[in-house]
């Protein structure tokens, strides 16, 4: 679901992979694993509706007829079960009071029924048995109410014609049909049929089988979805909708439709927007394992909410817009095929679809495309606040906060996959995709993890617990100092980390850090597992600049505290000027220069006819060591300065003096 509104260098490893835990981390473990085990604790109470644990259903079928006039819908529901007790006596299912239940068969057997606030329960015709199956019927009919974003929907389309449409996720199954409201007693097959108004089309999962003519001004659609599906994954969307489609060859054996259901002002969009979806597939099918439900279709009804909605085979959508249908369409494997097995992981749903949407546009546009998605969706993540692992499943609002669950999710697959490596990555994301235990099933963190552990032949306990179970995230400060050691230097980094949040105090991760000199650069990568850290590296070349994760790999906010260098060798009087960078440059550009001893400078910059064209002489003595100085030359010549070379000499008041020559281009 996705709602618009809230909504190079050398590479050298210095102890990645031998990772020395201190006891600061272990007990940090600990403290992980005891809020880990706490959540879990909470939460399976409020795992299934009490009388439900005895029965797995297995097949659904909804006949229902809706009446615009009276806004309500009445029929019946099918539900077909296998006992997992020894003595299935009795059912309970989840529907809300809104509804009226008017009689309740087993079999063809009229039984009697008992509400309840949220459910309605019925005695079964006899004792069932473990692995026997239950055929039951629920009549029923009313105004279904909404709840959480909505559920069912009777509204007008902008050209006045009737539209309907369902969004049931979270709990809003049971508010217009009976149920097993639960994520991980998925239905092996679903039919749904509906008669309406004649003008209206009906788009629903898998399917379209047949569209009855009853002559009277109405229609029943008839669709047939073969596929495990959950309850808040079924769906209605009725509509005057004019119809697109295109087609998905994936290879000779596995095509199917792709249709587009839209209303007459925005087919336009849905038309235009089929060729990216059939692209979308292509690009997902080959990340991730072939398009789940190929056997019957993917497409798009447009409904009246303000984002998406990935009902299986049939998406929702406010518009048809790139990252939304991507967002949508990458649900189809994660959230529909693969369902979080309880609410609190969401995150497995909402982290992958938004995290797709990088993975996508990296395919199609290339790398910066995938980091532009990133960078914002890591922003993002920085203001969300508690742990991962969802605590508060009662209200939509916490359950689906989008810098939690998409931004933070996306985030932490962001950093799994630099945990792992590229290779590794994709090799784990396309196993967790296809595993026979999870495909068409359901799966939590720990599923996750376990495939990535399997993948990698890493241990990722540590990953997992500080970024799913843990909240917030670290603030790294770090320091550096360079000493000249023959022609290059010995470069010593200082780190410290910080987190607002108590819980973990510290997060272990790989930390990418590049030295920087004009032209020339180097990446380490280090494990950074202490809350402090320090580490000496010599390099071919004394640095100007030492950044930490240059990539953006890491959800954290860098500060650079202190740098002090002392001079340098290799210079005949300790004194030397470097080469701008950028050059050529536009704005402005950095003038490096070496101090032997303390000293004030002055910076002249001057035409190649000798005019002297920018005079810079900051009141500071400069320590001895490595400095830079800004070189902005709009500062002194607004807009006069017309693109050239120029020299720019540094001048020591004994007179001594280095000169260079740079590029600038307006
Ligand atoms: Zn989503």
């Amino acid at each position: 679901m996705y709602c618009l509104k809230v909504i190079c260098c050398s590479l050298l490893c210095i102890s990645w992979g031998a990772a020395q835990h201190s006891d600061a981390f272990a007990e940090k473990m600990f403290r992980l694993q005891e809020l880990q085990h706490r959540a879990r604790l909470a939460l399976s109470a409020a795992a299934t509706t009490p009388g439900q644990e005895g029965f797995d259903v297995t097949y659904y079928g909804l006949d229902l007829r809706l009446s615009i006039s009276t806004q309500t819908l009445r029929g019946s529901i099918t539900i077909v079960a296998r006992s997992l007790s020894g003595s299935l006596s009795s059912m309970t299912l989840d529907l809300a009071q809104t509804m009226t239940v008017d009689s309740v068969k087993v079999g063809n057997m009229k039984v009697l029924f008992t509400r309840e606030t949220q459910t309605v329960s019925f005695p079964l015709d006899r004792t069932y048995a473990s692995g026997e199956f239950v055929t039951a019927t629920v009549f029923y009919g009313g105004t279904p109410g909404g709840t959480g974003f909505g559920s069912f929907a009777f509204q007008t389309a902008p050209d006045g014609t009737p539209w309907v449409w369902t969004l049931s996720e979270p709990y809003g199954a049971r508010d217009w049909w009976p149920c097993k409201d639960h994520p991980d007693d998925k239905a092996d097959s679903v039919d749904v049929s509906i008669r309406c108004d004649g003008t209206l089309k009906v788009g629903s999962q898998g399917t379209l089988v047949v569209v009855i003519d009853h002559g009277d001004g109405t229609k029943t659609h008839v669709w047939r979805h073969r596929y495990p599906i959950a309850t808040y994954l079924v769906s209605l969307a009725a509509a005057n909708y004019s119809e697109v489609s295109g087609w998905f060859r994936y290879s000779p054996a596995d095509s199917m439709p792709v249709v587009n259901y839209a209303l007459s002002s925005q087919l336009p969009s849905a038309t235009s927007s089929l060729p990216l979806t059939i692209d979308m597939l292509h690009i997902y099918s080959d990340l991730y394992g072939l398009y789940p439900f190929v056997r019957e279709k993917y497409g798009h009804a447009q409904f009246g909410w303000g984002g998406g909605m990935e009902h299986q085979t049939l998406t929702s959508l406010g518009s048809f817009s790139e990252n939304l249908i991507a967002h949508e369409l990458a649900h189809q494997w994660f959230g529909d095929m693969i369902t979080m097995r309880t609410w609190p992981d969401i995150w497995l749903n909402e982290g992958f679809a938004t995290y797709s949407v990088a993975l996508y546009r990296e395919k199609k546009y290339g790398p910066p495309a995938y980091r532009q998605v990133m960078d914002s969706e890591m922003s993002r993540a920085k203001l969300a606040t508690g742990t991962l692992y969802v605590q508060d499943t009662s209200r939509v609002q916490t359950l689906f906060d989008s810098r939690l669950v998409y931004s933070k999710g996306a985030s932490v697959l962001h950093m799994l996959r630099r945990v792992l490596g590229d290779s590794a990555f994709s090799k784990a994301i396309l196993k967790y995709a296809t595993d026979p235990g999870l495909q068409y099933r359901n799966a939590s963190t720990s599923d996750l993890r376990s495939v990535c552990e399997s993948v990698s032949g890493k241990e990722l306990d540590w990953f997992f617990d500080q970024w799913v179970y843990g909240s917030g995230y670290p603030s790294v400060q770090y320091d550096w100092t360079s000493v000249p050691d023959g022609s290059g230097a010995l470069v010593e980094v200082r780190l410290r980390q910080t987190n607002k949040s108590s819980l973990p105090s510290f997060f272990t991760m790989p930390l990418d850090i590049r030295f920087t000199d004009a032209g020339r650069d180097t990446t380490v990568t280090i494990l950074f597992d202490t809350p402090t850290k320090s580490f000496t590296i010599r390099l071919p070349f004394s640095p100007f600049n030492v950044v930490l994760d240059p990539n953006g790999w890491m959800l954290m906010d860098v500060e650079r505290t202190l740098v002090s260098i002392r001079g340098e060798e290799g210079v005949p009087d300790g004194f030397a000027l470097g080469q701008n960078y950028p050059n050529p440059f536009n704005g402005s550009t950095m003038i490096p220069f070496t101090l032997a001893e303390p000293s004030t400078v002055t910076l002249e910059v001057f035409s190649v006819l000798g005019e002297r064209v920018a005079l810079l002489q900051p009141n500071d003595r400069f320590p001895a060591g490595r400095h830079v100085l800004l070189f902005s030359p709009t500062d002194d010549s607004p807009n006069t300065l017309p693109s050239g070379v120029y020299f720019y000499r540094l001048a020591l008041p004994n007179r001594s003096l280095r000169v260079r020559t740079m590029v600038y281009l307006r």
